[in-house]
């Protein structure tokens, strides 16, 4: 037997935010970045929340959350005693709230806390799921937590939110989207509910990510994609991620790069390796080119026109196509070669990939 769990209640359209209005007597924490705060967004949040609850908000999430921040928040957590937390902001700072989350409750420090995601940015699904990736600045690891503590009670999907994102956030979160989609779609894990998710994830990437990109007051393109993320997120909450997601987190912890980007760059070499080491992989993005009418063949042809598509699109979102591209030497690469190769393959994302990379099929992957 499989259990599958859709945990998280999802609030979407204009007027989602109400939902906040619904707490009363409840000591609220919000956790967000200085962004969200100097820019005001966080207003949607705060307008929302009546007089007869107490709040306050932390604002020191940085991007790609540290150690720090979640021991910060966790000792914040202690001394306020929220019992509702609102992550609001990109997956930086829903990752922040979800492990302080976690360690607060562990610890003691905090039972029953509902845990309310608002998410600003259209790349993670990290509203709907049971992961949150930390980084230790200090050894430069990266690391998701996989834990049933870290699923949100509530997320709140409202498009406005992602109105002010520039263009290249735009494009970097996109990609995140997509690598989410296709890695749980070719998962070891994947079932037919993630295969729904995923197939609809992709579909709204290929029609409307581009448009999301080049023209922010595109509401209905900014909206679809802020829904693909949500259902992405979905998907591989139930099927779990693959090799480009294990490479992605442990480049992430050595070079400092957006994710989605380091994503980018690997995805469709990886898509390309998958295909060629495992049928079950080929069939499947064939399937998926065919759906997206790429291509009428069910085989390698296939495959290389959707590898060809996810290039173009990343050019389309002037993207960086390599590491070198995105400013990293030979150097950088072989600096933290043997590392990268060595925690890619134990990172937990690497375990459902079609196929079980070895160290150097990681370490060709990752050429300048
Ligand atoms: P982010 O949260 O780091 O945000 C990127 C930047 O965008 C920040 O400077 C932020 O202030 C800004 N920003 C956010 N909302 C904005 C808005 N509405 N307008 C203008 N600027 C805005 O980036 P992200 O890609 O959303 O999250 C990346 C993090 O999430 C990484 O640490 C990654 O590893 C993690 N991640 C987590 C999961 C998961 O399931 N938990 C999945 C994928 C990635």
């Amino acid at each position: 037997m499989e259990r599958l769990n859709f945990d998280t209640q999802i609030f979407i359209g204009e007027n989602s935010l109400d939902e906040i209005k619904n707490y009363s007597n409840e000591r609220i924490c919000i956790v967000t970045d200085k962004f969200m705060v100097e820019s005001k967004l966080v207003d949607y949040v705060t307008d929302n929340i009546n007089d007869t609850n107490e709040y306050h908000v932390y604002t020191d999430v940085v991007p790609d959350p540290t150690v720090d921040n979640v021991v910060g928040g966790v000792a914040d957590l202690s001394q306020f005693n929220p019992s509702v937390l609102i992550a609001f902001g990109g997956g930086s700072a829903i990752d922040a709230a979800k492990a302080m989350k976690l360690f607060g409750t562990k610890l003691g420090l905090a039972a029953d806390i509902s845990l309310v995601v608002v998410p600003t940015t259209s790349g993670t699904g990290s509203e709907v799921t049971n992961f949150s990736v930390i980084t230790n600045p200090k050894n430069n690891l990266k690391y998701p937590l996989v834990n049933e503590l870290l699923q949100p009670d509530k997320a709140i999907l409202d498009a406005r939110l992602v109105k002010s994102v520039p263009p290249h956030i735009v494009a970097d979160t996109g990609m995140d989207v997509l690598t989410h989609a296709l890695e749980a779609y070719v998962s070891t894990s994947a079932n037919v509910f993630s295969d729904a998710l995923a197939e609809k994830a992709i579909d709204l990437i290929f029609t409307y990510l581009e448009r999301s990109f080049s023209n922010s007051e595109d509401s209905e393109a900014r909206e679809q994609v802020h829904y693909a993320s949500c259902i992405a997120g979905i998907a591989f909450n139930q099927a779990s991620l693959g090799m480009c997601h294990g490479i992605a987190h442990t480049v992430g912890g050595k070079l400092h790069m957006p994710h989605g980007r380091i994503n980018g760059i690997l995805l469709p070499s990886v898509v390309q390796y998958n295909a060629n080491e495992s049928d079950v992989a080929l069939e499947r993005y064939a399937k998926i080119a065919n759906r997206q009418g790429f291509s009428t063949s069910k085989g390698k042809v296939g495959v290389r026109t959707l590898v060809n598509e996810i290039m173009s699109l990343r050019q389309k979102l002037k993207m960086p196509a390599s590491f070198a591209e995105a400013g990293f030497t030979k150097d950088d690469l072989a600096e933290h070669g043997e590392t990268i190769s060595q925690e890619a393959l134990v990172d937990p994302t690497t375990a459902t990939n079609p196929v079980q990379p070895t160290a150097a099929d990681v370490k060709r992957l990752l050429t300048p």
